[in-house]
């Protein structure tokens, strides 16, 4: 079908990318319009994969080779043609954690201003030399505090750090602080000829001898003889025995500061940061200038006590010192004419961020301890202030992480990039997002290959009539309305009494057991601090279980929050296990993947193994993992894919030349269960799979519960590396599900339904819910009103965000919350109760 092009509108004819199915459509300009459809529907391939993907491919090709290396680049789409199309700016949700470190401030560009404002505008001591902005950056030689180098802290390790267990011998590791495998026993084994007894416990060595094994800086380059004894080596010695080979000695100190100054491993740099203790810098006290710098007030405040404080409260002092500078500085006019002029800038930047929900940062907040909601805000503010008209900004689930009271702010910060000459494209699943858009896409009708068609694409009203669509439903029809009887309320409460983080100050809060129970609150209110922080420290420290360590690079205890008070005051009697499911990546590499991960993939080897043609050639499981040597490709290691270096352009993955991409080698290929190769297995969708394996009871169990989260358009061997937060959770509570049955498990999900469809949050609520029908309790963090509806027991923190937060405003069932005269939520969550 050939459309005609219309001015005024993005024409797409052709579209492949992904699931698509080489689609047409038009698309308003200067227009709200939100693409909506189920998880894994082809949304985001048509909005990101597509249109995004298409105009930065035109604006590359117009920017030098050079300046393209610095781009992310997005593959060339598969589409036949897209005209209309303006240049576009995309504004995805993080996944993960970004890997630069910055801050507000540094993302909002709000630091600039402030440190220009107090290099020329500062009130400085008498006779004191005027400090360039520059000098009010911590991370500038001029302004950095130079006992900490603008860090904050000082870092240091100590024998204490560095040998946590005294009673062991250098043999087994007393320094623990040295690296582990080759390096480790080779400074064990240079010790031993320069005469230590590695075999005697480390408190029993005379101290001076520690003090040089830890803190030396010599690098003494001695003869080892590998694995022998202190009398054999002195031995050796005196023959004059040819060594094993000559090993040069680091001492443990410096082995970890050095390791911690250079690695480019994020996992050395973690392990290093074990070993060392870090405490405030005494000189500036984490403030990170140096003093002259500090020295500098702006309102009473020196800038770094100005970048703690929340944007709400610098945005009424900045707002008040407007009013006041023209009068009070009478003697200074031009530095009024500065503060005038700066101060109008950030309380006019200020403002957007604070219409955003954003008012309880602070400037000084780094970025990773942001949520990715919270990121894409942030980022969304600096472009409303950008001035920029005529281009498309592709977001990505705005309302990710909003308290309906907050998507209306948001909205209007939409309107006012659409007022400025804007076009959005916004990939939603929140029902008011949808009503308020003026031009709808829906795509389905289901995920994966059930789904990549356009089921309507106009004004909302028209979508009522689309039979096929889900959405339409929920927009239209009444299904968006929730009936669920909330659980009689237990007698068994988890009892959480003076919590003190973040923003709770001796916050006591009661969690009801074998219930599901949604938290919920605006955003900053502080239910993350409450839920996702100190009640899942609680119970993990009274469980006795560390929780799986982070994969994240390391930042020291730099963004922990430093205190944690508060404990549990009755109900762990009837916690046995702790399931935290929440949307972290499920791996780094595509060497995890859906089957790996949930262990299905176990079974399916197995399988392998069994079948008459493996046991001849004698193939165990193991044969059948990509991961091992046996049966793996031999060039790409079983990755399936090779890098190709360019010259001027980012390197590009090519799909292995030896396997075509299959990952194993020829021999292990020619295995077939059940007529498939063991690739062709990880090819299937667990759609097909669930079908493929009907009779193998464990490979089937596992597929059916995959389905049952809407997982059944993913393909059992999809990289960990390309599936969304969304994605990932719910492969980690199907995984869960797997093994329920046992009761007494307390599941916590933060924010669970970020990336579903009502559709989707429907599948999930019924799982969720399994999971409580079996003695579970289940605790999630929700701004989703229908999951709030459809919850037993509510909690809802507030009033307000930051210091106005922090308390429980209302809890009770839903039909209780939704009456109470203080709560925010009252009024939403009463438009879904039937
Ligand atoms: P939505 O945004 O509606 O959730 P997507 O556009 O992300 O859906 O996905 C549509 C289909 O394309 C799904 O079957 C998904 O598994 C597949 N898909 C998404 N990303 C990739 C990718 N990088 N490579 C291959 N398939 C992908
Ligand atoms: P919610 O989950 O309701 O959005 P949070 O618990 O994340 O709220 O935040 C509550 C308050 O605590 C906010 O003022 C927020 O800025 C602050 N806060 C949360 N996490 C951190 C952190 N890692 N470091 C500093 N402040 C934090
Ligand atoms: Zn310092
Ligand atoms: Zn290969």
């Amino acid at each position: 079908m050939q459309q005609q092009s219309t001015p005024g509108f993005v024409n797409v004819r052709g579209a492949r990318e992904h699931n698509l199915k080489n689609v047409d459509l038009q698309i308003p300009r200067d227009a709200l319009v939100v693409f909506t459809g189920i998880s894994g529907s082809g949304k985001s391939s048509l909005a990101f994969g597509t249109l995004y993907a298409e105009a930065q491919r035109r604006y590359l090709e117009s920017v030098s080779p050079y300046a393209r290396r610095l781009f992310h680049q997005m593959p060339v789409p598969e589409v036949d043609e897209v005209d209309g199309l303006p240049p576009a700016v995309a504004l995805q949700q993080q996944r993960g954690t970004p890997t630069t470190r910055s801050s507000v401030g540094s993302v909002s560009t709000l630091s600039n201003l402030l440190r220009m404002l107090f290099s020329r505008a500062g009130d400085y001591p008498a006779g004191a030399p005027i400090i360039h902005a520059e000098g009010f950056s911590p991370n500038t030689p001029e302004g950095a505090c130079s006992t900490c180098h603008g860090m904050g802290k000082i870092y240091d390790a100590t024998e204490a750090s560095m040998v946590p267990d005294p009673s062991l011998t250098i043999r087994e590791r007393a320094v623990a602080a040295w690296p582990t495998a080759w390096q480790g026993q080779n400074y064990r084994d240079i010790l031993t000829t320069l005469g230590y007894d590695v075999d005697k416990p480390w408190k029993d060595l005379p101290q001076k001898l520690r003090n040089w094994i830890l803190f030396t800086e010599e690098q003494p380059t001695v003869p080892v003889y590998a694995s022998f004894t202190l009398e054999e080596v002195k031995a050796a010695l005196k023959r004059k025995e040819e060594p094993s080979y000559m090993g040069t000695f680091m001492g443990a100190k410096k082995y970890v500061m050095h390791t911690f100054a250079n690695t480019q491993s994020a996992m050395m740099k973690k392990r290093a940061a074990q070993y060392m203790l870090s405490t405030t810098c005494p000189e500036c006290h984490g403030k990170r200038l140096r003093r002259e710098s500090l020295a500098v007030k702006f309102a009473g405040m020196d800038i770094g006590e100005m970048s703690a404080i929340p944007l709400k409260r610098l945005y009424e002092l900045m707002g008040d010192r407007l009013k006041l500078s023209a009068a009070a500085d009478k003697k200074h006019p031009e530095k009024a004419l500065v503060v005038q002029r700066i101060a109008t800038d950030l309380v006019a930047r200020l403002q957007v961020m604070l219409e955003l929900g954003l008012g309880y940062l602070s400037l000084e907040r780094s970025t990773p301890t942001l949520s990715p909601g919270e990121l894409q805000r942030l980022r969304l503010a600096v472009q409303v202030r950008s001035n920029l008209f005529g281009v498309v900004y592709v977001l990505d689930e705005p309302s990710a992480g909003l308290h309906p009271a907050d998507t209306q702010a948001l909205l209007r910060a939409l309107d006012r990039l659409k007022a400025a000459g804007n076009s959005l494209f916004v990939v939603e699943h929140d029902l008011e997002v949808m009503r308020y858009a003026d031009w709808i896409v829906d795509v389905g009708p289901l995920a994966g290959e059930k789904g990549g068609q356009i089921l309507y694409s106009g004004k909302p009203e028209g979508l009522a009539k689309v039979r096929d669509s889900l959405t339409a439903g929920y927009l239209f029809h009444g299904t968006d309305q929730v009936h669920h009887q909330p659980r009689s309320a237990s007698s068994e409460w988890l009892q959480l009494r003076g919590i003190t983080r973040n923003n709770l100050n001796q916050l006591d809060a009661d969690f009801p057991l074998r219930l599901f129970t949604a938290v919920t609150g605006v955003s900053g209110s502080g239910k993350s601090s409450l839920v996702s922080q100190a009640l899942v420290e609680l119970v993990s420290a009274h469980l006795g279980t560390t929780l799986p360590a982070e994969e994240e690079a390391p930042d020291l205890a730099e963004d922990k929050p430093e205190t944690l008070g508060g404990r549990i005051s009755g109900g762990m009697e009837h916690v046995k296990r702790l399931v935290l499911v929440d949307q972290k990546a499920i791996g780094r590499t595509p060497r995890s993947n859906l089957a790996t991960y949930t262990g299905l993939f176990d079974h399916v080897r197995k399988l392998f193994a069994a079948t008459p043609a493996a046991k001849k050639r004698k193939y165990d499981a193991g044969r059948f993992s990509f991961n091992m040597p046996k049966g793996r490709c031999e060039n790409c290691n079983g990755e399936g894919f090779v890098m190709v270096e360019l010259l001027f352009l980012p390197s590009v993955y090519a799909p292995c030349p030896v396997c075509h991409g299959s990952r194993y080698n020829a021999a292990t290929l020619e295995i077939k269960y059940k007529d498939k190769s063991i690739a062709e297995i990880l090819q299937l969708t667990v759609d097909d799979a669930h079908v493929f394996f009907q009779g193998d009871d464990a490979v089937h169990h596992s597929l059916h519960v995959l389905r049952e989260v809407g997982l059944g358009y993913l393909r059992l061997g999809q990289p960990a590396t390309e599936l969304s937060g969304g994605e990932a959770q719910r492969i980690k509570l199907a995984t869960e599900l797997q093994r329920i049955g046992k009761g007494n498990t307390l599941y916590i999900l933060d924010e669970p339904t970020t990336g579903l469809h009502p559709a989707d949050v429907d599948k999930l609520m019924t799982q969720l819910n399994l999971l409580v029908d079996a003695g579970n309790t289940v605790i999630v963090v929700e701004h989703n009103m229908r999951v709030l509806a459809g919850s037993d027991w509510i909690i809802d923190i507030g009033p307000g965000a930051g210091e106005e937060g922090g308390k429980i405003v209302a809890q009770g069932t839903p039909a209780d919350v939704a009456k109470s005269k203080h709560s925010k939520t009252a009024a939403f969550l009463a438009k879904y109760l039937s």
